[in-house]
């Protein structure tokens, strides 16, 4: 699939920082977001100083195929970067890799790196993502146990799976857990995926669409454990050999879950429970934090020369008239060139409508719109969900919210139209095949 995003959004410029080559611009935090960013000010026109401090070794780079392409084998290691290693110097943007940022002062306007060296900056970017959610239980750094967020630990994971025959347990239902279930399951590994809720994916997209995820996964032999929590991963000095549940002793016929004491046997565990924004900096240095760091629709934070994008970022939108941080590809891809022309003096107003993606066997997929509104919406099916090519569309109060489109492609900027159009639709009339989606749309919007 294409997962070429452009890098258009409102956007107009006063140029009051650009024409300044005397300034210094200083990103902290290697990832697609801060990538981006660097090409939005420069984009921009900005002509002074851009210093990266990249945090890895390595320089930016994408992460959905550490759990997909990259970890299956499919993909080679220079597919997955931001932009080849030319293109800094060519944009006169410094990449300070393995260096991290370890203070922030907003009073002085100076970053610390853990080297001990000073950057002294004019606007500063955050763009410090998240990490793994660790396992809270013992056993978690037992060898053999994975959590996966940088290429370094897809690497590690690759070679752990890529033999097969290994006893694979993975520990979350959530898109990371699935999609290295699928890995895992393609290099022929027994693989069994343990997760809380009901069906996997549920939280992300409900029971319905969710459900589909898991039939995907019990036909290509996944044994799914749903409401089934994680007590312990259980092993020896050499590592693991298991994970201990988190059962009763219910031994009533009704009673699905498990028994108390049970271990599902493992050679590999795989942690997907989820991330952890790095607010760590901002927080030390004062600036506005909750659940994530706030900041405006142009990304700027409760200091006017720090900005913040990204996984870390909690931002304002103004759709939804509150913040929203999202973890998602599409985001840092956007919202990252977006901040960079905003720090360097446009003025952007980011309303792009959420977008992500995943494959799992052969099973692709896009979906865009607000997860919130979804929560309570119906879903209308359009298209043959036994053979996973639909598209589903949230419809709350007769307006799509959010769209996914399954092994269907070529229609997601489409879905995007439908939701920003916010025109009222015949639940019946989307369902139906016969109907182009584009004619849907051109019905008047309803007023706000
Ligand atoms: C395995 C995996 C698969 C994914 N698959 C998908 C997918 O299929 N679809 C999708 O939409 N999204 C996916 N995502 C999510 C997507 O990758 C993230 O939303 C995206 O990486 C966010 O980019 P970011 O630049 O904000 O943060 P990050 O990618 O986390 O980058 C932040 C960088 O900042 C560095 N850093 C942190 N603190 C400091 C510091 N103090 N000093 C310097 N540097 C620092 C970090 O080391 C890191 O390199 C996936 C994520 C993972 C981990």
């Amino acid at each position: 699939m294409d997962n070429t995003a452009t890098s258009d959004n409102t956007a107009t410029s006063d140029n009051t920082a650009t024409s300044d080559n005397t300034a210094t611009f200083v990103i902290v935090g290697g990832g697609l977001a801060g990538a981006r960013a660097a090409e939005g000010i420069r984009e921009e026109g900005f002509s002074g100083r851009v210093v990266l401090v990249a945090g890895e070794d390595e320089f930016p780079y994408i992460r959905p195929p550490l759990s997909k392409e990259y970890l299956g084998g499919t993909a080679e290691r220079d597919s997955i970067f931001v932009h080849p290693a030319e293109w800094y110097s060519e944009q006169n943007v410094d990449v300070l890799r393995g260096r991290t940022a370890s203070a922030l002062s907003t009073e002085t306007h100076e970053v610390t790196l853990d080297n001990g060296e000073v950057l002294h900056y004019d606007k500063l970017l955050l763009a410090t993502g998240a990490g793994s959610r660790r396992f809270p239980g013992p056993g978690v750094d037992l060898p053999g146990v994975y959590h996966l967020r940088t290429v370094g630990e897809s690497e590690s994971l690759h070679e752990a799976l890529k033999a097969g025959g290994k006893k694979v347990v993975i520990v979350g239902a959530g898109w990371i857990g699935l999609e290295v279930a699928s890995a895992a399951r393609q290099y022929g590994n027994e693989v069994t995926v343990l997760g809380r809720e009901t069906v996997p994916l549920n939280v992300a997209v409900g029971d319905e669409v969710g459900s589909v995820f898991g039939e995907l996964h019990r036909q290509n032999g996944v044994t799914l454990r749903m409401e089934t929590g994680v007590k312990e991963i259980v092993g020896v000095a050499s590592g693991v050999t298991g994970v201990l549940l988190d059962g009763d002793h219910d031994d009533s016929p009704s009673d699905t879950g498990p028994d108390a004491g049970e271990i599902v046997p493992a050679d590999v565990v795989v942690v997907g429970i989820g991330a952890i924004p790095n607010v760590g900096l901002a927080k030390d240095a004062g600036l506005n934090v909750d659940n994530g760091i706030v900041v405006d629709a142009s990304f700027r934070t409760s200091n006017p020369d720090v900005y913040a994008v990204g996984d870390v970022a909690s931002v304002f939108h103004p759709v939804l008239g509150h913040h929203l941080r999202i973890e998602h590809w599409g985001n840092a891809e956007k919202a990252g060139v977006a901040a960079g022309r905003s720090m360097a003096g446009s003025d952007v107003e980011y309303d792009e409508i959420p977008y992500f993606y995943t494959d799992q066997f052969d099973l692709g997929m896009e979906y865009s719109g607000y997860g919130e509104l979804a929560k309570d919406a119906d879903v209308v099916f359009r298209g043959d969900r036994d053979k996973r090519e639909f598209i589903a569309f949230w419809v709350a109060d007769r307006r799509v919210v959010a769209g996914m489109n399954v092994n269907v492609w070529d229609v997601n900027e489409t879905v995007q139209n439908l939701i920003r159009s916010r025109v009222s639709v015949d639940p019946a009339a989307l369902a139906d095949e016969s109907n182009s989606l584009e004619a849907l749309i051109t019905t008047q919007p309803e007023p706000a």
